[in-house]
């Protein structure tokens, strides 16, 4: 079984498996390729770079992910089911996988999140009122159920790349922390 699966290796999903990967948890994240960035020809607003498309960036966040020990897989998750603490997930191959913490990072994608059972309202941080949130969710991503967490602007906030890369390290840090029972810094020398 898996420690942590990730659905949607976008921005905020691709931050939280460099985070637990690199923390130290089995992880794996399947990505169905579509993240807005990807339609950003270049990102002057990304801290510490000066200028990057949106394509140079996903593919730099993908191989950090998976040089941190992250398996990445293309496909699309269909359903998911928690029994027992277990989430069962179900991609639209057949392939069937289990872990014990999940993270939605889907973005604008929210099927998943109402065969939750999650109830969604309108993000009024996004000017066009076309985007959803999910109504009862933590600052960290937390949700009502064990061991689920959601990121980015399905948490509430703002539709911008550096705080979807801030808020999954976010999560994925707790999950280590969680997990570990001690604090995780990752602190390179
Ligand atoms: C036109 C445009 C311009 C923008 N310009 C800027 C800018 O200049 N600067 C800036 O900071 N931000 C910009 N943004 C915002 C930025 O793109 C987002 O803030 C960021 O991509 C959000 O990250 P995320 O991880 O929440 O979602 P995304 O990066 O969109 O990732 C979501 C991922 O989930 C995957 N997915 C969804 N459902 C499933 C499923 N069932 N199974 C598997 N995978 C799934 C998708 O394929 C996608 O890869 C722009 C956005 C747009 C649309």
């Amino acid at each position: 079984m898996l420690d942590v699966l990730v659905i949607g290796g976008g921005i905020s999903g691709g931050s939280a498996a460099i985070y637990t990967a690199q923390g130290g948890l089995r992880t794996a994240v399947i990505d169905s390729g579509m993240s807005q960035v990807k339609q950003v020809s270049q990102l002057y607003n990304y801290p510490g770079i000066s200028e990057i498309s949106g394509t140079a960036l996903m593919d730099t966040i993908k191989h950090q992910a998976i040089a941190s020990g992250a398996e990445w897989t293309e496909g699309v998750v269909e359903s998911v089911t928690q029994i027992d603490r277990v989430f069962s997930i179900l991609l639209a191959d057949g392939k069937e996988l289990a872990a014990k913490h999940l993270i939605i990072a889907t973005n604008l994608q929210t099927t998943l999140l109402k065969g939750l059972g999650f109830e969604l309202a309108v993000n009024e941080k996004v000017p066009s009122g076309k985007v959803k949130k999910v109504l009862g969710i933590e600052p960290d991503g937390t949700t009502t159920l064990p061991n689920l967490y959601i990121t980015s602007l399905l948490a509430g906030l703002s539709s911008q790349s550096v705080i979807a890369a801030g808020h999954g390290a976010s999560v994925g840090i707790s999950i280590v922390s969680k997990e570990t029972g001690k604090s995780y810094m990752w602190h390179d020398k």
